[in-house]
């Protein structure tokens, strides 16, 4: 493409701001796309306001989005300039030592499958930029609205990726801490994956409702009402959990989540911890070292498979992420104020998305 074109952009730590740039360059292997609908994510928050990934200047934000296909390169086979496509928040570069080792979503260095407000412009543009495009795009099933089809960027795909690390049996009981919307959609995972007791622990009345009417959790514990680890035990009988997923709060609840585990427990992390140098394991609980306690933390992984598989999810009534829509936009101005509603987190939120086309009834193709 040539010319200019507006993004959102995080102008360095701790402040936003709209800039123009240079529409993107499409190499061969590449597609352009222009976004359907958009949304912020928490990592954008723990990016520009924590300065998570340290300094970036003038970068435009955001890896969460769909869109259509406006210019495609030319060895691309599997798409072409209209296609309406799903995008992976993780594009990794397919051909890496990293991806043929089974870890694409690192392809390059450690993280570095995540391109997207990382290590290149993000999808908060009038275009953005898709890598290896026949490995990163794919189609947005018929009929599916262009906020869902959000979801499957990022919020579907890690939170299922956080059932997958915490390696969720048939029967198990699970502790899912922190429900927003990677939360939320972990629990609905670890309910697909077959945990027998669901236990989400938050503080925020709506997501606990929507983890039990829709997700498949069978018990709340509020975590500003007395520590976590005495409620879980209490409801257990003093048992624990086999099986712990952290998508939510900070380095504490890995001590909190030793605490609760049995032997031979598993942690699947997935949150993002935007500050502080290290993590501590409590020695006694971690059985000395020696319980077979085990943490398996991850970047989700990205490809066209993987996308077609998870929309299968949506598209056959599986999993329904639109109960975590609660605040839709509709124009591109309002990624700005879907921004600002992801960092003051306001009650009653759990996931805002924009919608490019100001006519709404535009949103399902
Ligand atoms: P979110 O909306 O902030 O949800 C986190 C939830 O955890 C909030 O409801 C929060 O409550 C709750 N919480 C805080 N402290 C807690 C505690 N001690 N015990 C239990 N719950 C607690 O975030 P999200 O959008 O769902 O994202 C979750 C995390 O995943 C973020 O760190 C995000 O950056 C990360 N992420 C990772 C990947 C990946 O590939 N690994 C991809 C996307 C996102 P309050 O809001 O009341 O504090
Ligand atoms: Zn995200």
């Amino acid at each position: 493409m040539t010319g200019k074109m507006k993004g959102f952009a995080m102008k360095r730590i701790g402040e936003v701001g709209w800039i123009e740039k240079d529409a993107p360059y499409c190499g061969p292997n590449d597609a352009i796309v222009r976004p359907l609908a958009l949304s912020p994510c928490t990592s954008d928050i723990h990016t520009v306001y924590e300065g998570g990934i340290g300094e970036r200047y003038d970068m435009i934000l955001g890896h969460e989005g769909c869109g259509e296909v406006v210019e495609v390169g030319s060895e691309v086979k599997n798409f072409k300039v209209g296609d309406r496509v799903l995008v992976a928040a993780i594009t990794p570069d397919w051909n890496s030592r990293e991806a043929q080792a089974g870890y694409s979503m690192h392809s390059g260095g450690m993280l570095s499958g995540w391109k997207f407000s990382n290590f290149k412009d993000g999808v908060f543009g009038e275009y953005f930029h898709v890598n290896d495009a026949d490995g990163n795009l794919a189609l947005i099933p018929e009929g599916m609205d262009y906020g869902v089809a959000c979801m499957l960027s990022d919020m579907l795909p890690t939170g299922f990726h956080a059932a997958e690390l915490a390696d969720v049996q048939f029967g198990d009981i699970v502790a899912v801490f922190g429900i927003g919307p990677v939360g939320l959609m972990a629990t609905a995972a670890a309910a697909l994956k077959g945990a027998g007791r669901l236990i989400v622990v938050d503080s925020r009345p709506e997501r606990f409702e929507i983890a039990l009417n829709y997700y498949g959790a069978t018990d709340a514990v509020d975590f500003m009402k007395a520590p976590s680890e005495d409620q879980i035990m209490e409801l257990t009988n003093g048992e624990g959990v086999d099986k712990v997923i952290i998508a939510g709060g900070d380095q504490r609840l890995f001590e909190t989540a030793m605490k609760v585990l049995k032997p031979g427990g598993r942690i699947g992390n997935v949150n993002y911890l935007g500050t502080g140098d290290y993590i501590n394991i409590p020695r006694v609980e971690w059985g000395a070292g020696m319980a077979h306690k085990n943490i398996f933390g991850g970047l989700m992984p990205g490809g066209r498979l993987r996308l077609e598989k998870l929309a299968r999810l949506i598209q056959f009534g599986k999993v329904d992420p639109g109960h975590m829509l609660t605040h839709k936009f509709y124009g591109f101005e309002g990624v700005e104020d879907a921004l600002e509603l992801m960092r003051t987190k306001p009650e009653g939120l759990i996931k805002p998305v924009v919608y490019m086309d100001k006519d709404h009834t535009k949103n399902v193709k």
